[in-house]
């Protein structure tokens, strides 16, 4: 099948190498002209374990290509994809629907044969009938059809996520079309993942069904947290011991900081929105969103209170920027919320990521970042871990309690044992456990 995927993003290029991969033939265009530039060079514009040799084996085997106009592309293709960023629209919270209908307008004027038009953004509840529309208008001859398939990879973890999905979810009702996702995911169903064909608006809100029911998952044991240190229980034992139900799942269970991320908040948000607009708000979600909103922040008071309470004038080495490890991603992340909050509350930040600090400059101005973890902690009054990324995880609590001002600890992912951080001579302070 030769595959035309607008948007080398996070998604589009994890997506556009694994089609290419499967033996199809890829274009991926992007109107950043830097990020074609750097991916015509090899270099990725993004960083996600495996990619790079993933792009690199694909384009030497002739099946991936870049491009940054499109015409020709979906000229060729039979496949054109969508994959455009949805972010949240300033001011009300609904998805920002302005680059995924530029692209559709785009599409239409290139429209040849015929091609199925496959949205694979986060799309609210009639956004493919939407984008059919505007096709339509412009090209009343073409012979297409618009197609739902949602992405539910996750950074970090995408090329495994794609290639090894828990399911494959297509809302099209159009037999033709049908039949070309069926071919462009052959590879994959040969593996068993199952191929779901709902209806178009179906399949756009089983993302944001799903997206929403994690994020309740993990606001809901972050709550249990907050209640196991009132109360005196651990809340990984609580995970563990609910976790074990196989109706409840262990995934999605671990404390922390709250959710953050590309995904989470803003369709969180965005379903809520749709909701409200339908007449039907969904409570469970409209609180998910709230109680996450303020968990941030409240992080940072942990912080303060292992500084005494007397924040002012003191440092804070804070240890991991992204949302989540192995990604360079910072949009929406935790990490964000608290650092500012530490700065507002007049401590000193400096901070180390593997990953994330090139983004975090533009967004963290006043943080002061360092080459390593121990650089970070250098006069620091306390250690803040806000991603768990593998390098944090085995940290020297001897060296750090020499260059540090004070052995202090704050775990925000439990990823030490509080016996022995105690043992080092560190004060700790994690996240439902006491
Ligand atoms: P991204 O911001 O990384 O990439 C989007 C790309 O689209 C950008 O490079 C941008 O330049 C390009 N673009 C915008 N308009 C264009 C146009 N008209 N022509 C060509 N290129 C254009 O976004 P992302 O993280 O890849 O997310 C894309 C979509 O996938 C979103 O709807 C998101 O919600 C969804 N999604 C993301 C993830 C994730 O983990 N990032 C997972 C599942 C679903």
């Amino acid at each position: 099948m030769r595959v035309a995927m607008i948007g080398t993003g996070y998604v589009g290029l994890v997506s556009g190498a694994c089609f290419a991969d499967f033996g199809h033939q890829v274009v991926c265009v992007d109107k950043d002209a830097g990020k074609i530039a750097a991916l015509e060079r090899g270099v990725m514009p993004i960083y996600e374990p495996g990619l790079e040799d993933l792009v690199a084996n694909n384009v030497k085997a002739g099946r991936l290509s870049f491009a940054t106009a499109l015409a020709e592309p979906v000229q060729n293709a039979d496949a054109v994809f969508i994959a455009v960023g949805t972010p949240s629209r300033r001011g009300d919270g609904h998805a920002d629907l302005s680059y995924v209908y530029a692209a559709a307008r785009e599409i239409a004027a290139s429209l040849s044969g015929y091609t199925v038009v496959v949205t694979k953004s986060t799309v609210p509840v009639g956004t493919g009938d939407e984008v059919e529309r505007v096709i339509r208008e412009a090209r009343p001859d073409a012979d297409f059809a618009v197609v739902s398939n949602p992405e539910f990879l996750r950074e970090g973890a995408a090329i495994s996520d794609f290639k090894r999905p828990d399911r494959i979810v297509v809302g099209t009702e159009d037999p033709r079309a049908r039949e070309v996702m069926a071919e462009l995911y052959r590879p994959l169903y040969l593996n068993a993942a199952p191929l779901l064909y709902t209806q178009r608006r179906t399949s756009e809100l089983i993302k944001y069904a799903a997206n929403a029911f994690l994020a309740m998952k993990i606001t809901f044991i972050n709550e249990i947290a907050d209640l196991c240190e009132q109360v005196g229980a651990n809340v990984q034992e609580v995970a563990r011991g609910i976790g074990l139900d196989n109706r409840i799942g262990s995934k999605f269970l671990h404390a922390g900081p709250g959710y953050g991320g590309s995904c989470f908040p803003k369709d969180t948000q965005a379903l809520v929105k749709t909701a409200q607009d339908a007449g039907v708000p969904l409570r469970i979600v409209e609180t998910v969103v709230a109680v996450n909103d303020v968990r941030k922040r409240a992080m940072a008071r942990k912080v303060i209170a292992a500084l005494g309470g007397a924040p002012r004038g003191r440092t804070a080495a804070v240890l991991g920027l992204t949302f989540k490890p192995n990604t360079d991603d910072m949009r929406d992340s935790p990490a964000l919320a608290i650092v500012t909050a530490l700065e507002d509350a007049g401590v000193t930040v400096r901070a180390f990521d593997p990953e994330g600090m090139e983004h975090a400059r533009a967004l963290l101005p006043n943080v002061t970042y360092c080459e390593g973890p121990y650089q970070a902690a250098e006069g620091a009054d306390v250690l803040v871990i806000v991603t768990e990324w593998d390098a944090f995880r085995a940290l020297d609590f001897a060296r750090l309690k020499t260059i540090m001002n004070q052995p202090a600890l704050v775990d925000l992912r439990n990823i030490y044992r509080p016996d022995d951080v105690a043992k080092a001579g560190f004060t700790y302070t994690c996240v439902g456990r006491v």
